[in-house]
């Protein structure tokens, strides 16, 4: 049976990073598994570009060298922000063929506590032995289908998370729910598709990033006003977004004070380039869903307006909702024995559980650490605080550390 030091479920962002950063701590046996950037390349709509700007879009790596100008140059594809779907997955292989080559694309299909550590066993039915596992496994499995749309087929309301390629959907009439980033891009795109296109939102406005304010503070204000309003990571309005850049400090926040710095941090929200492409799609706000049923080959929609529409497909632009005892390969005893709040794991130094050893990042850890984690910003922070953890409990085992970050680790 194989046996690990450090297993890492998962190759996204979160993943293929703390892989690059583990691999620093010298004589540590660490095994990375999953498909990279699986969850960029099947889960989001063909033409898609980044919310995220240029400089919170880089996978770190503690070299600093595997960034996406680095990228660019190496592939000499020219592109700059927005950065475009197919060019962020690229770059996700690119890194992660240099920052993780031995990596195992066999999916874990169960993560066991054992005497040792953990054990894990992939989905062909070989095990691993791990003592230590960090997953960081992304939203993929918190996909929300709110209850109003249970009597309807898969063929008739999906999540927008289902779809890669919307040219099916030309000449259908397309209901989308959300206001949010995937909801109002997915819309864009099935209107360029040629489906007749509707939103229907609960939300009385739609929140427009780059609005009028903080349009006002960057160019009015000047760079150096908006630098000190703004932080890099490109997370957050003008001010919070310098506090919820630290995650140490969101940390030492009284907890309702963490919940509204969250809360103002990440609601839905549209990226200002989407404004044009949506001017012919209506959009309807304030409303919300009472029922859906299926008529026929379509499906019935009932508003709190009263009005109704009979369309041929629902596209579910609700967003995901963290819930770690969805992720199916937690095998049940493990995922209860993790202390939760509202499907959040309780994570302290390291992004370790409650159950010790158990490590999870990303969306997983937005109640912990702040809204950060929910991009790929997020990941300097999180492995960077990894590595320190996983180094200094090694450093015990007589494990040292190579490379650049021996001093930042003292
Ligand atoms: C439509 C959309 C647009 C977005 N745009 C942006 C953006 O512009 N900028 C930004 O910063 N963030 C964006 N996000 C958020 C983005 O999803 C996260 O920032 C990022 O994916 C987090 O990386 P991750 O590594 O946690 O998860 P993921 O990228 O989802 O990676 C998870 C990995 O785990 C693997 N995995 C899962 N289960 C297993 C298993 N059992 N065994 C092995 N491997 C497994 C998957 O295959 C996958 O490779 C967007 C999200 C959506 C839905």
């Amino acid at each position: 049976m194989t046996r690990c030091d450090v297993a890492i479920i998962g190759a996204g962002p979160y993943g293929l990073s703390a892989a690059a950063h583990l691999r620093t701590v010298r004589g540590l046996d660490v095994h990375t598994f999953g498909e990279p950037m699986s969850f960029w390349q099947r889960n989001m709509p063909l033409g898609m570009l980044l919310r995220s700007g240029w400089a919170a879009s880089h996978i770190p790596d503690p070299n600093q060298s595997l960034t996406l100008e680095a990228y660019r140059a190496a592939s000499r594809h020219h592109f700059s922000t927005p950065v475009p779907l197919d060019r962020f997955v690229d770059y996700g292989l690119w890194y992660q063929r240099q920052a993780a080559p031995d990596l195992d694309r066999r999916k874990i299909a169960r993560v066991e506590a054992d005497a040792k550590g953990f054990r894990l066993t992939l989905e062909i039915g070989e095990a691993v032995l791990a003592r230590r596992v960090v997953v960081a496994a992304g939203i993929g499995s918190f996909a929300w289908r709110p209850p109003q749309f249970a009597a309807l087929p898969n063929s008739l309301a999906s999540h927008t998370s289902e779809h890669r390629d919307f040219q099916r959907f030309a000449g259908k009439q397309v209901l989308v729910i959300g206001s949010g980033q995937s909801a109002l891009e997915s819309a864009a795109l099935l209107y360029e598709s040629g489906a007749e296109v509707e939103v229907v939102a609960r939300g009385r406005q739609i929140n427009w990033l780059g609005g009028l304010v903080s349009r006002t503070i960057q160019h009015g204000l000047g760079s150096r006003v908006s630098k000190l309003l703004y932080a890099p990571t490109d997370v957050g309005p003008a001010g919070i977004s310098q506090i919820v850049a630290r995650p140490d400090l969101v940390r030492r926040f009284p907890r309702p004070a963490q919940d509204w710095l969250r809360k103002r941090s990440i609601r839905p929200a549209g990226a200002r380039w989407l404004v044009s492409r949506l001017q012919n799609v209506p959009i309807k706000l304030g409303r919300s869903i009472i029922s859906a049923s299926p008529l026929g080959e379509r499906a019935r929609v009932r508003l709190d307006d009263g009005s109704d529409r009979t369309i041929d497909h629902v596209f579910l632009g609700t967003g995901y909702r963290v819930d770690v005892s969805k992720y199916e390969f937690l095998a049940p005893e493990l995922a209860k024995s993790i202390s939760r709040f509202q499907g959040y794991p309780r994570l302290s130094e390291g992004f370790e559980t409650s159950v010790p050893k158990l490590h999870i990042l990303g969306a997983p850890a937005v109640w912990s650490f702040g809204p950060l984690m929910q991009f790929v910003v997020g990941t300097h922070y999180a492995s960077g605080s990894l590595l320190r953890f996983i180094a200094g409990k090694a450093v015990g085992n007589q494990v040292p550390v190579s490379g650049p970050l021996v001093a930042e680790l003292g």
